[in-house]
């Protein structure tokens, strides 16, 4: 009876957040469609107007030029702003910038209120003092849906109470090619991670309701295609067969949109030659009708004058505003003047873009702001302020960087040290808090350590904390450029009286293109760095803080312990010093293939022609022959696989497939733990991969506990996009792959 009542009340209580939802829909689309009515042209064409914050204010703390703000808003109607001048700036100094413009919009004929945009890609970047999170290359080490969820929440209230609305995140591109500077910002190699993990920070940031103050709109970035530039550097021409882009590219997009993203930003380079800001194919077709999306889309920097001047398929910039518009983008990042403003609406009077089109995008751009309760309140919301910087989100943060610490390599258990052992700190990376955050943190580059918290700690502050004064040596200096750092003598000196050296290297933070490099290769001064400290004679332990892999080749026999800690935020250095001398047991794993060499850069989904490599009439199975493989993560204690079982060899129709596992905790400590199971479709009408990452659970288990681990999955998750371009399921052999385990079923 008790059931049955659940049941009636859950129905219920579902169709009223339905109807409720349906309700409101309906009212706003009323509202809308009243205000639209109400617009001229120019109203309509400011709305889709997006300009940077140095467009109204001259200051690199962002104070408000008020001539310049009314300008923007009353002369030329801006609906957007973004940005910001220079750096983070105090959670004050925002409220009085938002609402200097919210003051100014209300002065506007039509009261339409402005909606502020970020880039809080890894907890707000722009608001001192804010919490920075792992980035999401490490995110996806953690293999933690949960805590991705987590510290998106926590970013999304700390834009909220900064006073912003719109974050420009998360990036969905996927990180194939890990010569692009944007690599730390993917979830790396596989779909699998990248749309359930993607798909789920995306609803996160906004399940709470974007009227609530614990909500933010979310952006999916940067459809599509992005991250596939054949040279690996930032916006230049990506070559993408269809199939693949389907198969790897569009995914991630497709749950996103599913899990209810409201906007999404453009890909600004080009598809086999055709510009994505300019692609009526890409946008309407794929995004629109096929995903169905019903959001926002916003260009991405300066995009649409770039149709025009730098990808030259635009004769003119009027050109390239019609273009883009008519490909179905609804708001222009113009960013730095008025120019798209004045030729949309010079295209519009000469009929090269239709009225409709304007009102569609407009209708979209009214709707999110709705949504968001700008409407009713376009001021920073006081009680917002409260769910800033509490002590908790340290906690979260800590967490969160522990979590993506990836133990690459550990001979003879050499790590733990003990924390009585003396130890030589050096390499850039020691002294250097970018390093450890990277870009995105405080300012663009996330280079500017003045902008950083005051709490923020070193890899040697973390360290002597642990150890004590008396048993730390450096030879490092203050931040990761300092000439200091790379002294080789300095470092042989000082390691004489050491049990062991700790050698931090890597990169310093970047963003975007000024991250842009010619190889993989790490920079010479540090491999110098490498072999003085091997040659002391004393254990080195590398520890790694990079957005993307570098090569280690040569350098990783003579390592005993390697950690890999990508750019994981403000705890990055504690997180280090926990692992390295034992008080946390680490269990992150590559989310993507450490490559060895340039020649080497294979993904782990490798077809079967990459794994066999013909040599006259032998074949050899190390096509794919990384450093490290995807998935690979030590722990200080061991676990061990048994007993995979499915409920059926036999897999029809849509039934579901139950795969089980136990997993043993065989050795002496508690440890938590990633179980990856694998499918590989034996024969397909494609060549299929050796491997698809199908499911994924984090689990923690006490030293000699076990646990059943249980997965189900259907034909759908076992689907490819075949030679017309259709995902399917083909019936025949599959097998499933735990460890080193497997297990064979067939699909009929
Ligand atoms: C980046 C975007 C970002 C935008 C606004 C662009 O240069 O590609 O990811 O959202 O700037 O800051």
């Amino acid at each position: 009876m008790k059931r049955i009542f659940l049941f009636v009340l859950i129905v219920v209580t579902s169709f009223n957040t339905d109807a409720q939802i349906k309700k409101s829909t309906n009212l706003i689309d009323k509202k809308v469609k009243a205000l639209l009515a109400k617009m001229t042209l120019e109203e309509k064409v400011g709305q889709m107007t997006q300009v940077t914050l140095g467009v109204v204010s001259d200051s690199p703390d962002g104070t408000i030029n008020p001539a310049g703000l009314k300008k923007a808003l009353q002369e030329y109607h801006v609906g957007s702003i973004l940005n910001v001048t220079g750096h983070a700036v105090s959670i004050q100094q925002w409220h009085k910038i938002l609402t200097n413009i919210a003051d100014e919009a209300n002065n506007t004929r039509l009261k339409i209120p402005v909606i502020y945009g970020l880039d809080g890609i890894h907890g707000q970047t722009y608001t001192l003092d804010a919490t920075l999170f792992p980035q999401n290359i490490g995110m996806a080490a953690t293999r933690n849906i949960e805590l991705a969820k987590a510290i998106t929440k926590v970013a999304a209230k700390e834009l909220r109470a900064s006073g912003v609305r719109w974050n420009f995140a998360t990036v969905l591109d996927i990180g194939r090619q890990p010569l692009w500077s944007r690599f730390p910002e993917t979830y790396g190699e596989d779909v699998f991670i990248g749309k359930t993990m993607g798909a789920a920070v995306i609803k996160a940031y906004e399940e709470d309701g974007l009227h609530n103050i614990s909500a933010v709109a979310s952006c999916m970035k940067h459809y599509l295609g992005y991250s596939a530039s054949r040279t690996g550097k930032d916006r230049t021409p990506i070559y993408l067969p269809e199939i693949e882009m389907r198969e790897y590219y569009l995914p991630q997009f497709k749950e996103a949109v599913k899990a209810g993203a409201s906007t999404v930003m453009v890909n600004s380079s080009e598809i086999n030659g055709v510009p994505v800001h300019a692609s009526k194919y890409l946008l309407t077709d794929v995004l629109r009708k096929e995903l169905g999306f019903e959001g926002l889309i916003v260009t991405d920097w300066e995009d649409i004058k770039r149709v025009h001047s730098r990808h030259n398929i635009a004769a003119t910039p009027r050109e390239a505003v019609a273009m883009c518009i008519n490909a179905g983008i609804d708001m222009s990042m113009v960013p730095s003047d008025f120019s798209f403003y004045d030729l949309l609406i010079e295209a519009v009077k000469l009929k090269e873009v239709p009225m409709s089109r304007i009102d569609d995008a407009v209708r979209k751009i009214l709707v999110l702001k709705y949504n968001l309760g700008l409407f009713d309140n376009p001021y920073p919301e006081k009680e917002a302020v409260a769910n800033f910087g509490k002590p908790e989100y340290q906690t979260l943060a800590l967490d969160a960087a522990h979590e993506a610490m990836t133990l690459l390599k550990n001979q003879n258990n050499i790590l733990p040290l003990s924390k009585t052992s003396k130890v030589l700190v050096a390499g850039p990376g020691a002294q250097s808090l970018s390093t450890l955050n990277g870009c995105w943190s405080y300012t663009w580059q996330g280079k500017e350590e003045e902008w950083y918290p005051a709490d923020s700690k070193t890899i040697l502050q973390t360290i002597t904390a642990k150890l004590g004064v008396a048993n730390v040596v450096s030879s490092s200096g203050k931040g990761f450029d300092n000439p200091m750092n790379y002294d080789v003598f300095a470092l042989s000196a000082a390691a004489v009286n050491v049990d062991a050296i700790i050698l931090c290297l890597g990169e310093n933070a970047y963003a975007e293109s000024p991250g842009n490099i010619a190889d993989l290769a790490l920079d010479e001064n540090q491999v110098a760095l490498a072999k003085a400290a091997v040659a002391t004679g004393k254990p080195v332990i590398l520890v790694l803080t990079e957005g993307r892999p570098r090569f280690i080749t040569n350098l990783e026999p003579a390592m005993k312990g390697i950690l890999i800690a990508y750019w994981s935020g403000k705890k990055t250095g504690e997180a280090i010093a926990d692992v390295l001398f034992g008080d946390y047991n680490p269990n992150g794993i590559l989310p993507f293939s450490y490559p060895r060499s340039m020649g080497e850069v294979v993904m782990y989904d490798r077809k079967p022609t990459e794994e066999i490599r013909e040599v006259f009439n032998d074949d050899i199975h190390t096509g794919y022959n990384p450093l490290y493989p995807f998935g690979h993560g030590l722990s200080y204690t061991s676990f061990e696989y048994s007993e995979l079982k499915l409920n059926t060899t036999q897999l029809t129709g849509n039934e579901n497939l139950t795969i089980t596992v136990n997993v043993k905790n065989t050795g002496a400590r508690a440890g938590k733990h990633t179980v990856e199971l694998y499918s590989r479709d034996m024969y397909a009408s494609i060549t299929p991969n050796m491997k698809r990452l199908r499911a994924f659970q984090k689990i923690d288990l006490k030293a000699g506990e076990s646990k059943m681990v249980t997965f189900q999955l259907n034909k759908d998750d076992l689907a490819f996009v075949n030679a017309q371009l259709k995902t399917v399921t083909e019936p025949g052999d599959f097998k499933v792959m735990v460890g080193t385990l497997s297990a064979d079923f067939k699909y009929n």
